[in-house]
Order: structure tokens, then sequence, then C-alpha cells
């Protein structure tokens, strides 16, 4: 069942979305060869208290962390090891926060030093296809309309588009209906009505889009072992337009990066 929500629920997923958003920018600055996952994802969980909210993922479905980093061929739900984090590596984040009982869930894919032209192109379609997909989300569409946006853009550059994992509604539950595919028809699937905020999270792969789960239950790599790239943004559906809840401002401050440029 989908739940719409009202302009006061929007403002407090707003606000656990900057948790997470802040959170993110601080791990921005600790991002570079040499940092292991582990200490990352202590950093965030403090700097998450600190703000006055708790871990979204930690305990939930028996996750034991508050981040999940996944690296390189592992698309999502990487859990935090102690395996230094190498140059050329690209590192997928993804955190969650609760705050007055409100979910925030969003996540960025970081270059650790020099990276491969070639995998910095996988990240930087990914995140377009990302914004493309949030550019659907308005009054008048259907939810087909944001996966077929995500799929489009990935696929006119030969990357695969993953199908098993899938962005989803977001409120007092960290994954509400509907299921966002990142791939879809045109036209179809559910109207898209103000009051619906969903967590739009492309994950996109430099080869194919089949993907398989590890032993630990968690870990989701491309079955070919090449690069995959994951960018999540919350965002609402007001007055028929997206309104994005997060943001990645805090990280291009901490980069120092324009991202109109
Ligand atoms: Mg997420
Ligand atoms: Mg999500």
């Amino acid at each position: 069942m989908i739940k719409l929500k009202s302009a006061s629920e929007i403002e407090k997923l707003r606000e656990a979305a900057l948790v997470v958003s802040r959170t993110l920018g601080m791990l921005a600055k600790e991002i570079k060869p040499g940092v292991k996952p582990v200490d990352l994802d202590r950093m965030a969980e403090d700097y998450i208290r600190q703000q006055g909210a708790e871990p979204g993922f930690k305990g939930l479905y028996g996750c034991p962390s508050t981040l999940l980093i996944s690296k390189n061929e592992t698309v999502v739900h990487g859990l935090p090891t102690d395996i230094p984090l190498q140059e050329g590596d690209v590192v997928s984040i993804d955190c969650g926060s609760i705050l007055n009982g409100y979910y925030g869930d969003h996540a960025y894919t970081f270059e650790v030093g020099e990276v491969d032209p070639a995998v910095k192109k996988l990240l930087e379609v990914t995140k377009e296809s990302l914004y493309l997909g949030i550019e659907a989300f308005r009054a008048g569409n259907r939810l087909g309309d944001i996966g077929f946006a995500i799929q489009k853009h990935a696929e006119s550059h030969g990357y695969g588009v993953v199908r098993e994992l899938v962005g989803h509604g977001i409120g007092t539950k960290l994954h509400e209906d509907p299921q966002v595919p990142n791939y879809g028809k045109p036209g179809k699937g559910k109207m898209l009505k103000n009051g619906l905020v969903l967590a739009i999270e492309p994950m996109i792969t430099m080869g194919t889009y089949r993907v398989k789960q590890l032993s630990d239950g968690w870990t989701i790599n491309t079955v070919d072992g090449k690069p995959a790239a994951h960018f999540e943004h919350d965002v609402a559906l007001v007055d028929g337009e997206p309104q994005i809840l997060s943001t990645y401002d805090y990280i291009y401050e901490a980069l120092g990066i324009n991202p109109d440029d």
C-alpha cells in the first residue's frame, strides 16, 4: 500500500535525509587510499548520533553496520571490512538515518585517488541517470517513466541496469511501497501523485547487469567482476514537481567540486 505524505511528514523526511547528506559530506573528506571501511562506519555512526538521529540500517533486517560500503565490482550491500581502500577504487557509500521516526536513505559513489577514466565515466553517467529519473518523477507521469529515463540513459552508454534491486517508497519505514525499478516502459505502472516520497537509486554496471549475492548474505557483486556505480536521493512529489530532500552539496563542498562544471 502506498502511503502519501503530508507537508509536515515531508519536512520530517527532509530532516532525516539531511542527516545522511551531512554524514556523506563528513565522510567525503576521509575517503582516501589506506582508510579502512570499518573506520568510516564508526565515524558515520558517531556523526549521526551527534545530530540527534540514529543509524537507519543498523539492526534492520539484521544489518550489522551503519553504512553499506560497496567497492568496485560490489554493486550494493557491501559490509564494512578492515581492508584499506586503494588508489583507483570506486566506493559506493549508502547510509540510512532515523530522526523523529522518519527515515533518510541516500548514497554516493566516491573515487579513491585517481580512477580509470572509463570508470569515472560510469560514475558520471550513473549520476546523470539518477537526475533524469528524478526529472521524470512528476505529476501526470507513471512509475515506469522513472525507470525508463534511467534505463535509456545508462544503456545508451552500453552499461547494464541491475534488475534484482530497486528503489522504493520511504517514510516511517525504510522500504515502503512502491518498488521503483531502474528500468521500465514509459506510460506504464502506477500514477505518480503529490505526497509520494521515493528513494530513487540507479545501480548501473560497466558490463552485464547480472548480479550475485555472496555467501555473507549481504554483498551483491556483478557476475562478470566489472565495476558498478550507485547513486541515491530521497525525493518528494510536491505541487506536481520533484523536490529532492537529500543533497550532495556537503560532498561537493568537502571535495571542492563544482557540480555544474
Ligand atoms: Mg540506500
Ligand atoms: Mg534505498
